[in-house]
């Protein structure tokens, strides 16, 4: 197996008296999209800042590609592109423009640094907007810059700091688009949101934050098998003798009945649907609703810390 691209042992950060990191330790592998998932404050940003060489931890190690991560030892920046939550772009500059500033900063020249510029451009879908100045654009063309200003000179390992907040449905295609077209390109992407679904549709494994500690690192799937799925039924009359045949069926966990109403628990909704189906229709019973919730990570969040994520 090779070596994790990103090492992280037992980092802590405190800003006076408040903690904002209280022993984070995790990898990632070469090739993952990493999650990291948090509400707003768990220490999300601090930890990308102190994995970005702009913030010191107070104790605990990082290594990038085998390379220290400090903000006084800069060669593992070479190797990394960030797109930082604010905006860090040159309003009256165009988007070539910036794109060719920042890539010339981390090196690029000549043919290749006009070169890339235009396949940055374009995989960021502002092409047509190359040369209108950065004050022109709209604050999801304006992410879609930050991330294609990040990717210029092509890094290892990409991270990605709640790169969807405030932006359109297009524009946030276009950022999912991207991350999986640089990761199937053989990029690393370490991505955190508060946003559940967007974790749960891109990253394999992931981390969840809260109170500056890492209260679950697993891949998706493994996190979503530790809940179960819910149905809920409601019948025309009574549950009567279906209470048993139902609590009988493979994969259902768990059973309560209240008047019509039955609340199943059950390792997979769709599987158990389709046993419920026949067997209402065996017995000639009517189903008047039907309510279902698979396992998602809203409810993993919920499950460890009694919490809504965006409380
Ligand atoms: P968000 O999603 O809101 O950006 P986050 O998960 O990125 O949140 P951080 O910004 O890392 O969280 O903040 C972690 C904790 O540290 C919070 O309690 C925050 O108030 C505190 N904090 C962050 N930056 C500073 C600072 N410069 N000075 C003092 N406290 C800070």
């Amino acid at each position: 197996m090779t070596a994790p691209i990103l090492e992280v042992r037992d980092l802590h950060k405190s800003y006076g008296p408040t903690p904002a990191l209280r022993g984070v330790t995790f990898q990632v592998e070469r090739g993952a999209i990493f999650g990291l998932l948090g509400p707003n404050g768990a220490g999300k940003t601090t930890l990308l800042s102190i994995l970005c060489g702009l913030l010191r931890a107070d104790s605990g190690q990082a290594r990038i590609l085998g390379l220290t991560v400090s903000p006084d030892d800069g060669v593992f920046r070479w190797h990394i592109g960030v797109v930082p939550q604010d905006l860090a772009l040159y309003e009256d500059l165009t988007a070539r423009e910036n794109l060719v500033f920042f890539g010339q900063l981390y090196g690029v020249q000549g043919h290749e640094l006009k070169k890339r510029a235009d396949e940055v451009l374009a995989a960021v879908g502002l092409t047509d907007r190359a040369d209108r100045r950065v004050r022109t654009f709209s604050g999801g063309m304006k992410r879609r810059l930050n991330l294609g200003v990040a990717i210029m000179h092509r890094p290892s390992l990409l991270f990605l700091d709640e790169p969807t907040t405030g932006v359109d449905p297009q524009s946030r295609n276009h950022i999912f688009e991207e991350v999986r077209r640089l990761n199937a390109a053989g990029v690393t992407i370490v991505y955190t949101s508060h946003y559940m679904e967007e974790v749960q549709a891109l990253c394999g494994r992931v981390g969840i934050i809260d109170h500056g500690r890492l209260i679950a690192y697993d891949t998706v799937a493994n996190l979503l098998r530790s809940l179960h799925g819910v149905i809920r039924l409601r019948l025309l009359g009574e549950v009567g003798c279906l209470e048993r045949r139902l609590a009988a069926l493979p994969g259902v966990e768990r059973l309560q009945v209240q008047g019509a109403t039955v609340d199943l628990e059950c390792l997979d909704v769709k599987a158990t649907l389709v046993q419920i189906v026949a067997l209402l229709n065996e017995q000639k019973a009517e189903l008047v609703g039907l309510e279902t919730e698979e396992p998602n990570l809203e409810r993993v969040f919920l499950h460890l810390t009694g919490r809504a994520l965006r409380d």
